[in-house]
């Protein structure tokens, strides 16, 4: 397949509806919030690709958020801020259901690193090969205060 401009707003629509159930199911509230509100955002590079990355961010998030609530029903989030740059669109995914340590942090984007019983370690990753060698992106994560934020960049003109 070849690159090509795409909507932001339909494949995260899209997302969605794949994944928007479940999130629901778990308590948790997720919202997508669009900076430049009457714009509509592109990316140029591959839409399934970006896809498979978005859901697996947000399904580590939900995964995590599951897992330390499990036994109350606390209210969480994952909220996904779009924005317009210069050069770049860039998605925010930031959950609050608590940071990554720090001496894991640099580890996480390596194949096979993984914290959980049945994980591959491959999520991140695979989103980092496709963000960065395939889109020409970039990927990047931090914590702050309880909530941890992946931050991906992409060209929004053919590059
Ligand atoms: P896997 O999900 O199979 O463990 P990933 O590559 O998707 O593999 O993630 C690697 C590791 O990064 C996870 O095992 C976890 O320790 C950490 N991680 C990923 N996303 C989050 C997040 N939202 N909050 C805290 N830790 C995370
Ligand atoms: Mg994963």
């Amino acid at each position: 397949t070849k690159k090509k401009l795409f909507s932001i707003s339909k494949a995260l629509n899209e997302i969605n509806e794949i994944i928007g159930k479940q999130i629901f199911y778990s308590n948790i509230k997720m919202s997508f919030n669009y900076k430049n509100e009457n714009e509509e955002l592109l990316i140029y590079g591959y839409e399934n690709e970006f896809k498979q990355v978005l859901l697996n961010l947000i399904n580590n998030a939900k995964n995590k958020i599951v897992e330390k609530y499990k036994d109350n029903d606390k209210k969480t989030k994952i909220d996904i801020n779009i924005q317009r740059c210069t050069n770049y669109n860039t998605i925010e995914i930031i959950d609050d259901g608590g940071r990554i340590e720090e001496k894991i942090i640099k580890s996480i984007f390596e194949p096979y690193f993984t914290t959980k019983e049945n994980g591959t370690g491959l999520g991140l990753y695979m989103a980092k090969v496709i963000v960065e060698d395939k889109m020409r992106g970039t990927i990047n994560v931090k914590n702050d205060g309880e909530n941890v934020i992946f931050t991906i960049k992409l060209p929004h003109k053919k590059v």
